[in-house]
């Protein structure tokens, strides 16, 4: 494929992006400097609300979805090309607001720029990725609209697996043609182009409490049977085939001087393809219901649940389209896969053509060395725009 050089009509949204550097940088503070964790559902809807304030300003459409426990979903739409209103109709910009920090952190670390590194709570993960988005749908609104409708959803809850926003997600993603989640670019360009599903585990064991000196062989140790199971679940880690499995949490007795009565664990199960994961939840099932000291008893309850993002040939294509985009405005875009899971594997269930980490560029998510590479900002949201007008033009 040849790379059609910049026209002129494309030129002025690329421009206009070009100019709202220090703009873009302002609404990021604003962002960091709220706090936002995913219980956290005032401070949250306070990210949604600045947000929403940016992008009311300049003329975009915003509606809120309520929701009562965790953050409300912001919602905002740009009006272009044709009005169809079935699938295949719009492009979908995603981005989770909540972030994985305890109430107060951005007042312990608030925004800050070094050596061309911003840093700040969430700063990367994602709330780059939020005033990338709105300022895409920005550039679309002050440049005549969109070359086809766009939907930017700001959601509330992706660091807790998506309980409320999940169906908000896949039912934009059905009716799109092409989605993007702006999640943190990876150093050197990077997109995200699979992701492994997960699945949180909860698992809980029964047995008998006996004392440990008078009558210990009354007692059944539930301890005993949860060391025996943590065993028989990680030997099912398959490196090879991309399956794995962590006993991450353990907690169990009474006392010292009880045999333990009952035990739990958390587990968590990573895979790649669909099928592996009904093979490993069938093996951990054999598991849970193997009592290896005989008279103990468990349950396993699933606490989470993230779906694989698949490479199908629709992502791909996506794909080699956004790689075609980058490279016109010199921005050499590589793809990787990743074991961490995102929103973007409920959006491609739906069979919508997905990239996933088309962010500015940062690293250390989740830690207090998170970081964003500040002058990423601009050209990724020229490559996500450049390939959102030749996405329209091929309609
Ligand atoms: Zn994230």
């Amino acid at each position: 494929m040849t790379k059609a050089e910049v026209q002129p009509a494309e030129r002025a949204v690329l421009d206009w992006l070009a100019a709202q550097r220090g703009a873009m940088l302002s609404l990021l503070v604003k962002l960091v400097n709220t706090d936002g964790g995913s219980y956290d559902k005032a401070g949250v809807d306070q990210v949604g609300a600045h947000l929403r304030g940016f992008m009311e300003a300049h003329g975009i459409d915003c509606e809120t979805l309520p929701n009562e426990r965790f953050g409300d979903v912001v919602r905002a739409t740009v009006e272009g090309g044709a009005t169809s209103t079935g699938a295949n109709s719009t492009i979908l910009l995603m981005g989770h607001r909540d972030t994985v920090f305890p109430k107060g952190e951005p007042s312990r670390r608030p925004f800050k720029i070094e050596n061309g590194r911003a840093y700040g709570p969430g700063v990367a993960d994602m709330k780059a990725g939020l005033v990338m988005n709105a300022f895409v749908l920005a550039a679309f609104r002050q440049e005549g609209g969109a070359p086809v409708p766009l939907v930017g959803l700001f959601t509330s809850d992706e660091e807790i697996g998506s309980p409320s926003c999940r169906p908000v997600i896949e039912a934009e993603a059905r009716r799109a043609r092409a989605v993007f989640n702006s999640e943190p670019g990876r150093p050197g360009n990077g997109v995200v182009t699979g992701r492994k599903g997960g699945v949180f585990l909860r698992l809980q064991i029964t047995g008998k409490a006996a004392h440990a000196g008078a009558n210990l062989k009354d007692g059944i140790s539930a301890i005993e049977e949860l060391a025996r199971k943590v065993i028989a679940l990680h030997a099912l880690t398959d490196l090879n085939r991309g399956t794995t499995i962590n006993v991450g949490l353990v907690s169990g007795g009474q006392t010292v001087n009880t045999v333990a009565p009952s035990a739990s664990a958390e587990i968590d199960l990573r895979f790649v393809a669909p099928a592996d994961r009904a093979a490993a939840m069938r093996e951990i099932e054999r598991i849970v219901q193997t009592s290896f000291v005989p008279g103990t008893s468990a349950q396993l309850e699933i606490a989470g649940e993230f779906l694989p993002l698949v490479e199908s040939p629709h992502s791909q294509a996506l794909f080699d389209h956004y790689v075609d985009c980058g490279g016109v405005l010199d921005v050499p875009v590589r793809g990787e896969f990743t074991g961490g899971c995102a929103d973007s594997g409920f959006a491609a269930a739906t069979g919508a053509p997905v990239v996933c980490a088309v962010g500015p560029v940062g690293g250390r998510a989740h830690s207090p060395e998170e970081y964003l590479e500040v002058d990423t900002l601009v050209p990724r949201a020229q490559t996500l725009a450049l390939s959102i007008l030749r996405l329209g033009a091929r309609a």
